[in-house]
């Protein structure tokens, strides 16, 4: 079998090419960055072969350093989409200063081909170790197939496009442009059409993991004021209960319910009770500690879990979140709201968060009777105490 350097290169080249342009009609127009970056770092590399092949044909300095140019570009939009995907972009820096280099110390010394070819070469390559390092640290959840695919078609570039650095560097004479049958060709046309196919297979699923993960977020989270919502609270607020049972750690939880939130919607609107909803929603969050699981239950009605918290710090959490609202809603809103609330601790007894949860929404329940715009503190439903 006679493998011809040429044709593999113009092979990858169109593939490249036509993979860069069906993914952006498969994976559609609304995508993230991360997946817009890892199409176009396809379509960079296929700029980068384009490049190679028309060397043979003339202005060969000047296309190698294009080619230099775009693969140095495509292992930067690629560690961009990593960042996006994994939630960080380690070795930057360093990224960013070999895809400047690369192309400028080729096009620099052309004076010399040793430094020339060495210089191009051990660029990209670390350039390409840089982005694979990339793949192995990940600071979100994420799972591993498909980064270590990526990893493993990174790494055989790095490793290939290395020894043509060696060979560049070291063995001048010997050093085979792209166009003839050195085995070293050989085994990069044929590397870089295999890691093409595997390129696009990872960047597919993790493109996949990157719409799940944003399905499960909006499955747990409201889409007004953008706290959890029933399902993510309770989720979060069932690991926090197990958690201060098993360290025998104080835990407290506050259900709120906004009141006479009725007459709100009917006096100004629908829209006002939405943004009031908001608000209430937002000031919430400013008021929790770090730690604290803020959720909307439903309609106007809120939970909070202190965690590590004793009861005493409820009134207190209670009245600086009455301050502030009372502060607020009449600057922002144009007229004032209030709120009752309903305390339950965890006790030794407890066996499940819906009985905690109960005791809570007793107390808002008497919070309510007795006049709302107060805490009520439940001890197990018996007696209560109002603040
Ligand atoms: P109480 O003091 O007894 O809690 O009285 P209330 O009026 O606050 O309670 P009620 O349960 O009678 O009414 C709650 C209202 O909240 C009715 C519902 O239309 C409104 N509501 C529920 N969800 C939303 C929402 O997303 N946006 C707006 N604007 N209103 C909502
Ligand atoms: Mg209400
Ligand atoms: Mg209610």
């Amino acid at each position: 079998m006679q493998l011809d350097i040429l044709t593999l290169l113009v092979m990858t080249a169109v593939n490249l090419l036509m993979v860069s342009a069906a993914l952006p009609v498969i994976m559609g127009r609304r995508i993230s960055i991360a997946a817009r970056c890892a199409q176009l770092s396809l379509l960079a590399q296929s700029i980068g072969w384009w490049a190679i092949i028309a060397s043979g044909h003339g202005y060969a300095l000047a296309m190698m350093t294009l080619s230099v140019a775009f693969f140095g570009l495509s292992h930067w939009l690629m560690h961009r989409a990593l960042g996006g995907w994994l939630g960080h972009r380690p070795g930057e820096r360093w990224l960013r200063a070999l895809v400047v280099l690369a192309p400028l110390g080729y096009a620099l010394g052309a004076f010399n081909d040793a430094f020339r070819a060495g210089w191009g070469n051990f660029c990209l390559a670390a350039a390409a170790l840089i982005v694979a390092r990339a793949t192995l640290m990940p600071l979100r959840q994420s799972t591993r197939p498909w980064r270590w695919l990526l990893f493993a078609c990174l790494m055989t570039m790095a490793v290939l496009t290395a020894a043509r650095g060696v060979l560049g560097a070291f063995l001048t004479s010997s050093y085979p442009s792209f166009q003839t049958p050195h085995p070293v060709n050989l085994a990069t046309a044929v590397g870089a059409n295999v890691t093409l196919v595997l390129f696009t297979v990872a960047v597919l699923v993790a493109w996949r993991e990157e719409a799940e993960g944003k399905l499960r977020t909006m499955a747990m989270t409201d889409g007004l004021t953008g706290l959890f919502n029933r399902r993510g609270w309770t989720d979060r607020a069932e690991a926090m209960f197990a958690n201060a049972q098993r360290y025998q750690q104080p835990l407290t939880m506050i259900m709120l319910d906004l009141d006479h939130f009725k007459r709100i919607n009917d006096n100004h609107g629908h829209e006002v009770g939405d943004q009031a909803l908001k608000l209430f929603a937002r000031l919430l969050r400013e008021t929790r500690r770090t730690g604290d699981l803020v959720g909307r239950l439903g309609g106007e009605e809120f939970c909070i879990v202190l965690s590590n918290t004793h009861k005493s710090a409820s009134s207190g959490f209670d009245q600086r979140l009455r301050s502030r609202l009372r502060e607020v809603a009449h600057k922002e809103l144009g007229f004032a709201m209030d709120f009752s609330a309903g305390v339950a601790v965890l006790k030794d007894g407890d066996a499940t968060l819906a009985g905690l949860l109960a005791r809570a929404d007793l107390a808002l329940y008497q919070a309510k009777n007795n006049g709302r715009g107060r805490l009520v503190m439940s001890e197990g439903g018996l007696g209560a105490t109002v603040i």
